[in-house]
């Protein structure tokens, strides 16, 4: 059992997701008067660590597994009192993993939070919601609206890890995001595996766009941003919500993995080449000018040159603002699993540069188109002569940045400006303040 002098170091490993898993487990810990830190480098005196894993794909897993091993040295050499390990990867390898790492104290899936707390004497206090000290700037906030998963698409884990699809209830999340602008948050990415899904468990309907006219109600917060909706059967009234509501951001991450009707089949993604088509068409119809985000997945098993060049040339006539690409990680427990991985993992990468490239391109087209136009931007930071900031169509961590010559002019941080742009490359915008 630990005493409340013992100061804890919390690592956090992974997607927004963990972070805000962590974040609630700061803020529990805390009520329990525990010292606790998230902090970069707090773990080196820190007297226990709990670090909070990732097992998504190999690469993740390598470097979760990379920093369990690293502190499990520390606490053999007795320089640590304890060592506790929680997340996706102690949920999905718990048995195997105690077996080979015996140095770590106690192992947590990623719904013990009770059970963590236990370790400390601190009871789970239902009341903490919104309380969570943040990881990100304190002006903006990842506010998760569901947890786990109930597709089941062949190359993904993650229902495995999380569990079925949860939705929180309304009234939960509008008191958490009330709380959360009442300590200074103006942006808030709403985040789950499957945003679409919102409700369908809780209240048998989507009940997504309902939420989010709830939520645009909330004094004080400014900017609402969707992340990770799925594409199939997609409730179109959102659309209109979005188009509606001033304060959602007109930005959209439709993690769409594949355009080729039969890697989507394989994929068993529940959707096809001709839905996304026409969903693609209606976001553009109905929010023009919106930012469009999504992630691809190559190197599937049986992707071939065809569903490659069918890949390309399906960006090259959406050209999507922002983009991203995943090469296929052949993981133990998936559907995909039965099949034979047989894109060599050197073909993987050159298709994922592939698609990069080509999104680089079309990405400094669209940011050149910029130039001379006037942007309000959020300022996440400042950088010697530089601000630092967002539009309405980037997200902090993955998409593009304004920098902001400072010319002289103060401004606060967390606050808006109205710039002009003056400058472009491929993934950010220059610009100068407009007094
Ligand atoms: S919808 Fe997303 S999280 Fe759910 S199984 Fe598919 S890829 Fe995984």
């Amino acid at each position: 059992m630990q005493t409340k002098k013992q100061k804890v170091a919390l690592i956090t490993l992974g997607c927004s997701k963990n972070w805000v898993d962590s974040e609630h487990l700061s803020a529990q810990l805390r009520a329990g008067e525990v010292q606790v830190s998230m902090q970069e480098g707090a773990a080196e005196e820190a007297d226990v660590v709990i670090i909070n894993t990732c097992g998504f794909i190999a690469r993740a897993k390598e470097e979760s597994i990379d920093t369990i091993l690293t502190f499990a040295e520390r606490r053999k050499e007795g320089l640590l009192e304890k060592l506790y390990v929680t997340g996706c990867l102690s949920q999905r390898y718990k048995e195997e993993l105690k077996r080979e790492i015996p140095e770590v104290d106690a192992w947590f899936g990623t719904m013990e939070l009770p059970a963590i707390l236990e370790r400390f004497s601190v009871e789970y206090k239902d009341e903490l919601l919104g309380e969570r000290p943040l990881m990100t700037l304190p002006h903006f906030a990842y506010l998760k609206i569901a947890e786990g998963c109930s597709r089941k698409c062949a190359f993904c884990a993650i229902p495995q890890m999380r569990g079925k699809h949860r939705s929180r209830k309304i009234e939960d999340i509008l008191a958490e995001a009330h709380r959360l602008v009442e300590r200074g948050v103006k942006e808030v990415m709403l985040i789950s595996q499957e945003l679409t899904f919102y409700g369908l468990d809780r209240y048998r309907r989507r009940a997504l766009p309902e939420l989010l006219r709830q939520l645009a109600r909330v004094e004080g917060l400014e900017w609402i941003r969707l992340h990770y909706a799925y594409p199939g059967q997609f409730p179109m009234e959102l659309l209109d919500v979005m188009a509606e509501e001033p304060k959602i951001c007109p930005y959209l991450d439709l993690p769409l993995q594949h355009i080729s009707q039969s890697v989507l089949r394989r994929m068993k993604r529940q959707t096809s080449r001709q839905e996304v088509e026409m969903l693609v068409e209606r976001i553009r119809e109905k929010l023009p000018g919106a930012a469009l985000r999504t992630t691809f997945l190559v190197g599937f098993p049986g992707e071939t040159e065809e569903d490659v060049e069918e890949l390309l040339n399906f960006i090259r006539k959406v050209r999507f603002e922002r983009l991203g690409v995943f090469t296929y990680s052949h993981e133990e427990g998936t559907a995909a699993y039965a099949l034979e991985d047989d894109v060599p993992e050197e073909e993987k990468r050159s298709r994922a540069n592939r698609v990069m490239e080509l999104q680089r391109e079309i990405s400094l087209e669209i940011n050149e188109a910029r130039v001379g136009k006037k942007l309000k931007v959020l300022l996440d930071r400042e950088l010697d002569t530089w601000y630092v900031g967002r539009t309405s169509w980037d997200s902090p961590e993955v998409d593009n940045e304004v920098w902001v010559a400072k010319n002289g002019v103060t401004l606060n941080l967390g606050g808006f400006a109205d710039v002009l742009i003056t400058d472009a490359t491929e993934y950010d915008l220059y610009g100068q303040i407009i007094q």
